[in-house]
């Protein structure tokens, strides 16, 4: 008997030897296209800008503006093509009305080549031509992105509509293979899940799933009723439970089971594809009714690693080519093995694959009509003639659309087409040879120390450097703590068990915390649920002045042995912190949902800032802590290097109530100083929690000292306390300068000039420009500005859109806000939750009604628990720039949309505010992305994204104007506030000798003995 291999490499050399016999380049239309694909493949830099151009393409109105963004993209390229294209582009501009409409018409002949048809009645001309060719089809309805519920309904009726056509255009059409109908229906449609509900969240799978069986029955049921059938598509890895799940539980209804024609995909590239695959076919099993498996590799591939990487998580995609084509031959065998309850579909380009396929299929004794090939509409053309010919059954995946939804879909074909790795590549253009191309993956599987493309071992390397290296940015020098990943059940299931224990201790009492020493007084501060305020979520102490003076003289005292404790040894005492943070997190997550409201994932990522800033700023001491010599001069030798200040009073907010606790506390410590930590009244639990945490982690007693209180009664005491020398303050503007002005004030016996680090409001601005991805400005927008209730300091407040754009960005908006979810956090698909107490309540309805008064209300969330805090989330329109609630900060969830006629008045309306904090700009024109970049006034400003989410290290943090004194928190300077700088020179000269050298960094002055 021959080996497996040898049937593979048998097959393969047929297909291969039909596919030659009808060459084909890998572009098969050619011209334009072909050409601008084989400068892709040269020049990365080329591919990157005409792939962002073909994004942008479909969104332009005028050929003015075609040409002029064909300009930005491209004049400034410095490589090989750019005298080519330097003079396209000219001639382009002489022209631009033809030049617009002659690109439009050869970018659209690009989609063209991907896109099956304009409408289900253009569809039906290429599906007659494939079915004469005895290729059948799977129909897939292209769209945009759903941002809102009004948007899924209208796809759900798309798909309904397009079943019907089918059915209707295809009567009478017989199965391409004359056999087997009844595992192969004439007519299948492909259908995208996430589609049909436009709040699916990965922590809720239950709701999604109670959303999207109500949307898919009635599709499901049409479809039986006309003999069609339906494929679950697979998408993200953040969906992929949800949608299993969903189909399990779908096809397990009565009305289903026992219908045949469904069917779903499996991505090999996923590590846990196998797991995924076993589960479904004992689930088929169970059910005793065939169902179809898609196979494939995967078109996340890029997008699953960045966002993986940029989040911390493990990464859910092998990241070496061969073993997802080795594990695509694994998954093909049980597949295969599998046939009596399963249909396999194989989609795949890849001769090897395919071949594999066969080989086993023959193998086992299947026969080859009981499983199809599935392929791309627009790609691989000689591979699919060549299985028909072969007697295979082929189906052809066609998508249906217009060019601006179909945008995202052209560019993964363009992505996959021109990839290094791709199959395609390598033997219609690349040449590459059919032993090479037959390989057998799993013998091309690098192993590295780790084994084999091991995710958790990527990029660590740079995270080895060690803290005091200097020619790394700075945020490199550490590695950012993982947020939670709630698409992972066990996640879930953690989250739920935190929020069941802290609920069975809620309404405990905490104590201040003086010198080590826990204080109990009988003055207390109820600290309440926001979504149940008759729920008390602890008692804190609350300290008078007596504690106060206490307190201070406490961490004087603690400040001479601590300042010279080796920064070292701080740096330590940060990270231990940090790892019990970690011991810690769901349990702190479950606390903030409770206390201050915070939507899971929300708290989460609080409690993933708290680990940052101890890590970060550990790190960043590491940096600066040893004196480092100021210039190389014979004979002296100077040192630069820093001490503490003093005795730091840190005053945090409620709205990031660990995270922005733990920042400046962890500052102010792992710099040398003695802290006063007062934790807003709203979230004093959670500054009691941190406490914990630092006495766990081995804080000497006095250096950290716990005081919560009213701000009436101890805030200002303390900031004009003469021993008191640094504070730190993020809150509300009011407080701020209040602070700044009295901290100013020298006081009799007070030793330091105080420095106050001070952060306070916003009031964010979001541009919408005229060329603008509106799938993403919307659904970031809508996050900026409802995301925790728009209680973040960098919350979006003003929203100014671009006037050729204005009323379709205000339709989906709309649109998009009604279909936001607001209630508990404690259920985790919420977006919005309560607001923080009921004085923010009340000021913030007040706002509402100013607005009211002032502009034209759009739009006020319809569904909101009656108990609770909870505002609606709500839209003005008709908004002025002199208007009160554009001026003032309202800290919730009210957004004003403005009108802008051109970017000149746009930017003037974003920069027309008291505040500079953070600032988003949402366009795809380079220019106009580097004018933002230089003009808006912003600490943060965020391009193509949210404008809240900073991560520490990679986005420091603070603003300028009445927002700030331009301090970055999570920053490589932040800690150098909580500093002074001293330098120290010795002449190092002895009757005319002096040492050669001297050393660039020196070890801690330190007293002997
Ligand atoms: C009919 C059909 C339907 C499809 N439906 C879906 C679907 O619902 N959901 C979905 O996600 N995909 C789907 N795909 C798959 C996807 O769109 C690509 O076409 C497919 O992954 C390309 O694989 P290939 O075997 O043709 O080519 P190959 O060139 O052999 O493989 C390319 C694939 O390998 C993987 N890869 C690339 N680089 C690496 C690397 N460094 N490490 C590990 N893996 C790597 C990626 O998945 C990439 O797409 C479908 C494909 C077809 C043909």
């Amino acid at each position: 008997m021959r080996s497996l291999q040898t049937e593979i490499e048998q097959r393969g050399a047929r297909i291969f030897e039909l596919v030659d016999r009808h060459p084909e380049p890998l572009f098969s239309k050619a011209g334009f296209y072909q050409r601008l694909m084989a400068l892709s493949m040269r020049d990365e830099r080329f591919k990157v800008q005409m792939f962002r151009f073909v994004d942008v393409l479909p969104s332009l109105r005028r050929s003015g503006d075609i040409v002029q963004h064909l300009d930005e993209y491209f004049t400034d390229m410095r490589n090989g093509l750019a005298p080519l294209v330097r003079t396209g582009v000219r001639a382009a501009k002489i022209v631009p009305w033809i030049s617009g409409q002659l690109l439009r018409w050869n970018v659209s002949g690009m989609a063209r080549q991907f896109i099956a048809g304009k409408n289900p009645d253009d569809v039906m001309n290429t599906l007659r031509k494939r079915h004469e060719q005895r290729i059948g089809f799977t129909v897939d309805l292209l769209g945009e992105a759903v941002v809102s519920e009004k948007e899924t309904d209208e796809y759900a009726t798309r798909c309904l509509e397009l079943l019907e056509h089918l059915a209707r255009e295809t009567d009478g059409w017989s199965d391409p293979l004359d056999d087997g109908t009844e595992l192969f229906p004439v007519v299948n449609l492909s259908v995208k899940i996430s589609a049909l509900y436009s709040q699916t969240n990965p922590a809720d799978p239950a709701d999604a799933i109670a959303h999207l069986a109500p949307k898919l029955r009635p599709i499901l049921r049409r479809a039986k009723e006309l003999g069609v059938f339906i494929n679950f598509d697979m998408e993200s890895f953040s969906h992929k439970n949800i949608t299993l799940d969903l189909f399990k539980a779908l096809f397990a209804e009565s009305e289903f089971r026992d219908w045949p024609h469904a069917g779903i995909v499996i991505q090999a590239y996923l590590r846990d594809a196998e797991k995924d695959l076993v589960d479904l076919i004992d689930w088929g099993r169970a059910r005793r009714t065939r169902f179809t498996v898609r196979l494939v590799k995967g078109a996340y591939w890029d997008y699953e690693k960045i966002k993986s990487t940029q989040n911390g998580w493990s990464i859910p995609v092998y990241l070496q080519k061969p073993e997802s084509d080795a594990n695509f031959e694994a998954l093909s065998r049980v597949l295969l093995e599998n046939e009596s309850i399963v249909t396999a579909a194989f989609g795949s380009h890849n001769v090897r694959s395919i071949a594999h396929a066969q080989a086993l299929g023959d193998e086992l004794g299947i026969d080859r009509t009981r499983f199809e090939f599935q392929l791309l509409y627009g790609m691989a053309g000689p591979v699919k003639r060549a299985l028909v010919e072969m007697g295979y059954r082929v189906r052809e995946y066609c998508p249906v659309g217009e060019l601006l939804p179909g945008m995202s879909y052209l560019v993964r074909r363009l992505l996959e087409n021109t990839s290094n790795e791709g199959f395609l590549r390598a033997k219609f253009s690349d040449n590459v040879s059919e032993k090479i191309l037959l390989r057998d993956p799993n013998g091309l599987v690098r192993e590295s120390p780790n084994g084999a493309g091991n995710p958790d071992s990527v990029s660590k390397d740079r995270h080895l450097l060690d803290g005091a290296s200097l020619d790394v940015p700075p945020g490199d020098v550490y590695e950012n703590a993982p947020l939670v990943n709630f698409a992972y059940q066990q996640s879930q299931e953690e989250m739920r068990a935190a929020l069941r224990q802290v609920r069975a201790r809620l309404g405990k009492k905490y104590p201040l915390v003086i010198g080590g020493e826990r204080v109990w007084i009988d003055r207390t501060t109820a600290s309440l649920n926001p979504s149940a305020p008759d729920e008390i979520v602890g008692d804190v102490a609350a300290a008078g002045i007596p504690e106060a003076e206490r307190a201070v003289k406490t961490a004087r005292d603690a400040f001479a042995k601590w300042s010279r404790t080796p920064f070292e040894e701080r740096a330590r005492l940060l990270e231990r912190a940090a790892a019990i943070m970690e011991r810690r997190r769901y349990e702190l997550s479950a606390l903030e949902v409770f206390e201050v409201g915070k939507p899971w994932a929300e708290a989460d990522s609080d409690i993933r800032e708290a680990m940052d800033f101890c890590l970060f700023y550990a790190q960043q001491m590491r940096r600066i802590g040893r004196p480092r010599l100021t210039q190389h001069v014979p004979g002296e030798e100077s040192y630069y290097h820093y001490w503490p200040r003093g005795v730091a009073l840190v005053i945090a907010p409620w709205n990031f109530p660990i995270a922005i606790l733990c920042g400046m506390a962890t500052a102010a410590l792992v710099t040398g100083n003695t802290v006063i930590m007062k934790p807003a009244e709203q979230s004093a639990v959670c500054g009691a929690m941190l406490m914990e945490i630092f006495e766990e982690a081995g804080v000497p007693p006095g250096v950290l000292n716990f005081l919560p209180g009213h701000g009436s009664v101890i805030g200002a005491h303390l900031v004009d306390h003469k021993d008191v020398d640094l504070i730190a303050f993020t809150g509300s503007r009011e407080v701020g300068l209040k602070i700044w002005e009295s901290a100013g004030i020298t006081r009799p016996g007070q030793r330091e000039l105080k420095r106050v680090v001070c952060e306070m409001g916003g009031k964010n601005a979001v541009i919408i420009d005229s060329d603008a991805d509106l799938d993403e400005a919307i659904v970031d927008s809508i996050y900026s500005a409802f995301g925790y209730q728009g209680q973040k300091c960098s919350a979006l407040s003003r929203l100014i859109v671009l006037e050729e754009n204005y009323d379709r960005v205000l339709e989906r908006l709309l649109s998009a806000a009604a279909s936001l979810r607001v209630g508990n956090p404690e259920e985790p698909g919420m977006t919005v939750g309560p607001v923080i107490d009921k004085t923010a309540y009340e000021r913030i309805l007040n706002y509402i009604e100013i607005g009211k008064s002032e502009a034209t209300l759009a739009f006020q969330h319809q569904n909101v628990p009656a108990k609770g805090y909870f505002i609606p989330p709500t839209i003005f329109v008709d908004v002025k720039p002199n208007m009160r609630i554009v001026r003032e900060e309202i800290f919730g969830p009210v957004l004003s949309v403005l009108k802008a006629r051109d970017l000149d008045e746009a930017v003037k309306i974003a920069n027309g505010t008291d505040y500079a904090l953070t600032a988003g700009f949402f366009s795809r024109s380079p220019a106009n992305i580097e004018r933002a970049k230089a003009e808006i006034e912003a600490g943060n400003v965020y391009i193509n994204r949210s404008c809240t989410g900073a991560v520490v290290g990679r986005h420091p943090f603070g603003g300028f104007k009445m927002s700030g004194g331009g301090t970055k928190a999570g920053g490589e300077d932040y800690l150098l506030q909580f500093l002074l700088p001293r330098v120290v020179t010795e002449n190092i000269t002895r009757h005319g000798f002096a040492p050669e050298e001297t050393p660039l960094y020196r070890d801690e002055f330190r007293v002997r003995g």
